[in-house]
């Protein structure tokens, strides 16, 4: 308990900090390129997450936790649900498919945190919200069937992308061959009426657009198989997270430049089995991994973080107020194509 509670307090102390203007703390924002050492002890770990889960929902009226699932290891998978109204929008929002890509879970507990109060519980009553967190925990807590003796972060575990069986969950949603795309598929996709759905992950440290560092990327779903009104909705929404990040000084959101057209990634396949539209959000910097220019160092945590609940907000705001319907995704048209910077 003891230890999950300081875990809540740093998440908190991190927000605090992201919420103080931007020229404030410039020299560490998501541009900042630093590649030292991540200690990776600082990062929620699976069972502090379900502490909190588990007190939010003790919390919070109109949150409802359920278990779809459990991993490799048995761990439970968890999702949280806002069901207001049926009638209502609905968007799914996943974090950690690749499990070395935590900070945006650390984020969707401070905006999970953030529906329960004043600041966001109107939010409620206009759109339904489910949240899927930390998706691949095994791999997030390096509890898998290989070796990570590789990985360069230091801290009390490794994180990698991989499920147990050394499985890319993002590449399994036509095969859904493991037990966390499973319950994924089975207990949320197929089990509700989801109306747009936001993937979010981490990618490297070097991609740039303009000649800046960028803080993030995104793209809608590009396979052929997805109705173009599909497409159309994601496009939407990936307007709103453009216009809101880059509102900020420290944003700067280009468009994905690696983005593969097969069904078997989330933002493909989830546009063409469920006409869900999709959005993938990839954040600068990886928590861990075997490659120094993967990893991002912790002075820019605070914005990162930031970065996805103002993605999270924005959107379940937009969806709720109905202005997402009325997104100009001309924005696709002049936003950059990121490239690597060597
Ligand atoms: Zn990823």
């Amino acid at each position: 308990m003891k230890k999950a509670a300081s875990a809540v307090a740093l998440l908190g102390s991190l927000a605090l900090g992201a919420g103080l203007s931007a020229p404030a703390l410039a020299g560490e924002g998501p541009n900042y390129g630093g590649n030292e050492t991540v200690n990776t002890s600082i990062l929620a770990t699976y069972d502090e997450l379900v502490t909190f889960l588990k007190d939010q929902d003790a919390r919070q009226d109109a949150m409802t936790l359920e278990v779809i699932g459990q991993t490799v290891k048995g761990r439970d998978i968890h999702l949280v649900k806002y069901l207001t109204d049926p009638d209502n929008p609905t968007v799914l929002y996943v974090t950690q498919q690749h499990g070395n890509e935590q900070l945006t879970t650390e984020a969707t507990m401070e905006f999970i945190r953030s529906l329960g109060t004043g600041k966001n519980a109107g939010l409620l009553e206009d759109v339904n919200i489910l949240i899927v967190p930390m998706l691949n925990a095994d791999g997030a807590m390096g509890d898998v069937n290989f070796s990570l003796e590789d990985y360069l972060a230091a801290g009390d575990r490794h994180l990698t992308r991989y499920n147990a069986n050394e499985i890319d969950l993002n590449r399994d949603h036509v095969a859904q061959s493991q037990p966390e795309t499973q319950a994924l598929h089975s207990g949320v996709l197929a089990a509700y009426d989801i109306d747009y759905a936001v993937d979010l992950h981490h990618q490297g440290t070097d991609r740039e657009a303009d000649g800046r560092l960028v803080s993030g990327a995104i793209l809608y779903p590009t396979s052929p198989t997805v109705d173009p009104a599909v497409v159309e909705g994601s496009k939407r929404l990936g307007a709103v997270v453009h216009d809101a990040v880059n509102s900020y000084g420290w944003g700067h959101v280009a468009q994905y430049d690696v983005g593969g057209s097969a069904d078997t990634i989330a933002r493909n396949g989830l546009a063409s089995q469920y006409d869900i539209a999709t959005l993938l959000f990839e954040m600068r910097g990886m928590s861990d991994h075997e490659d120094p220019s993967r990893v991002l160092g912790q002075k820019s945590n605070g914005y990162l973080i930031r970065q996805t609940v103002v993605t999270l907000e924005a959107t379940a705001r937009a969806i709720a107020d109905g202005s997402i319907e009325t997104a100009d995704i001309s924005v696709w048209d002049t936003m950059p194509v990121q490239q690597s910077r060597d």
